[in-house]
């Protein structure tokens, strides 16, 4: 709390009182923090690339470029850690742009078949590489009010999400339909799952139920931040619903175009 007073002079300067002015600033203190968990958040994911970036090339500098096998598998982290920090880079600058007050998508008829196409082939190498089986359930015609790109965007991510927090050899299933009001598309593996606690939490900008297993599967941990934004903008809805060691659904509905 906050507080100042002010003397209340009368007439002939009779003293009548005092005003007191309160105000709650623990909204303000709040948000104050919030901000500054975000640059240090920020500040400790560029770091760990550069550190690692620097510390392998000065090695490479001062002679164990002479190794060839060394040299490669030193390479080999350079790149990889480069290509870290320009996700994370581009990752920061979309979400500044999502956030911003007035933040406005370009809504046209878009088909939700269309960006579940344009997703699947997105994740193809993905799926591959875990034998994951891909299984959808598709109604035509069913038309959103909708930016194609961020559309396709928020449909990547999720299927991402799904496959690096799912085992080798599960199914994940994609449906898609409309209810009077919405498209909707949903989404459901046979994950990991997300215990109760941690669900609302998860599109907190850089939180991880396990900082460990995400920045090793190349996650910025700023994906379901930029989602949740984008379905706003959209005005539409996203739903979790999961389990631990069963599998998690995320269900997103847009507005739907009467056809
Ligand atoms: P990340 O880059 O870490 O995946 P996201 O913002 O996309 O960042 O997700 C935030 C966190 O939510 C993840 O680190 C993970 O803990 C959890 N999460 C997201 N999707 C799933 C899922 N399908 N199953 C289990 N956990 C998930």
């Amino acid at each position: 709390m906050d507080a100042y007073g002010a003397p209340v002079i009368g007439e002939h300067g009779r003293w009548l009182g005092i005003v007191v002015v309160m105000h709650d600033i623990t909204e303000l203190i709040k948000l104050e923090q919030i901000r500054k968990d975000f640059v240090a958040n920020v500040s400790h994911e560029l770091k760990t690339p550069v550190t690692s970036i620097k510390g392998f090339s000065e090695t490479l500098l001062f002679g164990a470029y002479k190794n060839e096998e060394t040299l490669l598998s030193f390479l080999e982290i350079i790149h990889k850690e480069s290509n870290r920090l320009q996700m994370l880079i581009n990752d920061l600058l979309d979400l500044s742009k999502v956030e911003q007050v007035g933040y406005k998508v370009n809504l046209n008829k878009v088909e939700l078949r269309e960006i579940l196409i344009r997703g699947l082939e997105m994740t193809t190498h993905l799926v591959e590489e875990k034998n994951i089986k891909m299984e959808t359930t598709v109604d035509e015609n069913v038309h959103v009010l909708g930016d194609k790109n961020r559309l396709i965007q928020i449909m990547m991510n999720l299927l991402a999400n799904a496959i690096t927090y799912s085992p080798e050899n599960t199914t994940i299933h994609v449906n898609i339909y409309k209810n009077k009001t919405f498209g909707v598309f949903q989404i459901q593996d046979e994950g990991i799952g997300i215990k109760k606690s941690e669900i609302n939490r998860i599109f907190e900008r850089f939180y991880r139920v396990d900082r460990a297993r995400s920045r090793n599967s190349g996650g910025t941990g700023l994906g379901l931040a930029i989602v949740k934004h984008l379905v706003e903008a959209h005005h539409g809805l996203i739903e979790v619903e999961s389990e631990v060691g069963k599998g998690t659904i995320f269900t997103v509905s847009i507005p739907i175009v009467k056809s």
